[in-house]
């Protein structure tokens, strides 16, 4: 047994096997070949292995999980005989002189844009099966593995990072736990697990070697220790702890459905953060009583380009429709930074946190912004919708944002598409001078949300990405209260809500303090919110 130590952000035990994540980039160089022959036999020894390897993964996920879930990698068998893949495949082959894996690559692309722009949810879904099929031919060619998060069985996964394109293509019924060698406690993956409720470990630095691939290991998401080839003893420890979590959680369930308010009734709303449609279930069952922060952005990141307006309707609309009726702030698009998609061709920059980033995206480009405003109006109709836009600096930039929101409102009224006319529109405060400026930008807007992720870096210049400074991010540190207070009383001197949805929200230590301080809204990670209920239950 070994035990490596790094730093846990995302609470839990968990225990598995660990398996390194493969990077399969699904894309090839459009290269043109002189024997399409030899091309063809090579598509077709790939294709037979990947036949032989989805016959095996079938047999043992039959012998680990049972038959209903190996049924999925019968549909990719068959998915790899379809007569109108590999017509693509081939005619791409010997037609256009290609190689096999742009053949493979376009023709992956084309059939799951098909399924995804079906109607139907069942083949909806397909669209990602198409990817992982062509995938694992493409990794064939290359020589390389299969992506183990693709492999459909439950492992604790390692990598030196993730990246948050990477997280939000995770099948999250695989993922048991997550270790990294570099990483820090505000990254995004930290904030995808601790949202998934999945346990982390990040920053175990060198010795979580290669050759731990394939070990028994047992990760604690609170301690920060991962185990290798664990001891029985230390598995049965860890087991009790695993019981002991279960009854505290259970515990929590008496706040379940109850206000959230203090012993002298002062009321807090208590909203959660999520991700993707998938998540609101996790707030639902979390007991959110709403989304204070919809990060849109992830919509682009798990697709290899632009969701178009009917994909983020549906997104949209499905998840106002989860909440029944209880608020949902979606933030729009918010790439750039550590965040990247490789459609949006985004310029390389010396200082990405500071440069093109955000609303600063959407404002140079409002073909990107419009399509998303309009697929929120359009939703807006099936729940209570708000719109928040993300690192407003300025006054200027909000003026300029509710100018494209009103070209949208009047293009949608034109072509007489209802929506809710009523949507709130909010800020994100997240820098130092948008908090200095709060009273001025408060006169401009319906409401404010306070992104601490971001505030802490901007205000301490510790760059939230960069492990080898966590050593400067003193999330408490007195500048930060300082600007949350301040926003805050502007907020209320403007008569406008104000709350706050970055990692802080969820930081008890704090509750009281924001809770004094006259925070309207607290938004949290799903799997938080009975706990911070109960911190402000107990608070006088
Ligand atoms: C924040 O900056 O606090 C925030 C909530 O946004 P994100 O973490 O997505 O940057
Ligand atoms: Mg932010």
């Amino acid at each position: 047994m070994a035990i490596l130590q790094g730093k846990g952000v995302s609470g839990g035990i968990a225990v598995g096997r660990l398996e390194f994540f493969v990077r399969s980039y699904f894309a090839a160089e459009r290269e043109t070949i002189k024997d399409a022959d030899a091309e063809l036999i090579r598509f077709e020894t790939a294709r037979k292995t990947a036949e032989e390897q989805l016959d095996q993964l079938s047999a043992m996920t039959v012998g680990r999980l049972g038959k209903e879930n190996a049924e999925l990698f019968n549909v990719h068998k068959m998915m790899l005989k379809d007569e109108d893949f590999l017509d693509s495949v081939t005619g791409i082959i010997s037609e256009e002189k290609l190689c096999a894996e742009y053949a493979v690559v376009e023709t992956g692309k084309r059939f799951s844009n098909d399924f995804a722009e079906m109607d139907d949810d069942y083949m909806k879904e397909r669209a990602a099966d198409v990817l992982d099929v062509a995938g694992r031919v493409l990794s064939i060619l290359n020589g390389g593995q299969q992506n183990v998060s693709q492999n459909r069985e439950p492992v604790i996964l390692a990598s030196d990072d993730f990246s948050p394109s990477e997280t939000a293509q995770f099948d999250r019924s695989t993922v048991l736990g997550l270790a990294t060698r570099q990483g820090s406690g505000n990254s995004h993956t930290a904030i995808f697990a601790r949202t998934m409720g999945i346990p982390a470990v990040i920053g175990l630095g060198a010795s979580l070697a290669p050759d731990l691939a394939h070990t028994p290991a047992a990760l604690d998401g609170d301690t920060g220790q991962l185990y290798t080839d664990p001891k029985p003893a230390v598995l049965s420890e860890l087991k009790k702890k695993q019981a002991k979590l279960q009854v505290e959680i259970q515990s929590l369930e008496r706040f379940r459905g109850k206000p959230t308010e203090t012993k002298s009734g002062r009321a807090v709303r208590l909203f959660a953060n999520i991700g993707s449609v998938a998540d609101a279930d996790a707030a639902v069952l979390g007991d959110a009583e709403g989304i204070g922060l919809f990060r849109s952005e992830f919509l682009y990141l798990e697709r290899g380009d632009y969701p178009d307006e009917q994909i983020q309707y549906e997104a949209y609309r499905r998840t106002l429709e989860k909440m029944k009726g209880k608020q949902v702030i979606i933030r729009t698009l918010d790439i750039g930074a550590d965040k990247q998609a490789a459609y949006f061709k985004l310029p390389a920059e010396e200082n990405p946190a500071l440069g093109f980033r955000a609303i600063r995206i959407c404002l140079a480009r409002p073909e990107v912004f419009k399509t998303q405003l309009r697929a929120i109006y359009r939703a807006s109709l099936y729940g209570n919708a708000a719109i928040m836009f993300p690192l407003i600096n300025s006054v200027h930039d909000i003026r300029r944002a509710k100018k494209i929101v009103e070209e949208v409102r009047r293009d949608l009224d034109a072509e007489q598409t209802a929506f809710d006319r009523s949507v709130p529109i909010g800020i994100m405060i997240e820098t130092p001078a948008a908090a200095i400026i709060s009273d001025l930008l408060a006169r401009e807007v319906d409401f404010f949300s306070i992104g601490t992720n971001d505030l802490t870096q901007y205000t301490l210049a510790v760059d939230r990405q960069n492990e080898s400074i966590q050593g400067y991010c003193d999330i408490h540190h007195e500048a930060i209260l300082r600007l949350i207070r301040m926003t805050v009383e502007n907020a209320r001197k403007a008569g406008i809500p104000a709350g706050i949805c970055g990692s802080l929200a969820a930081d008890p230590a704090l509750t009281q303090t924001f809770v004094e301080m006259g925070v309207d809204e607290l938004s949290v990670v799903p799997s938080a919110v009975l706990r911070i209920r109960r911190t402000i239950a107990e608070m006088e």
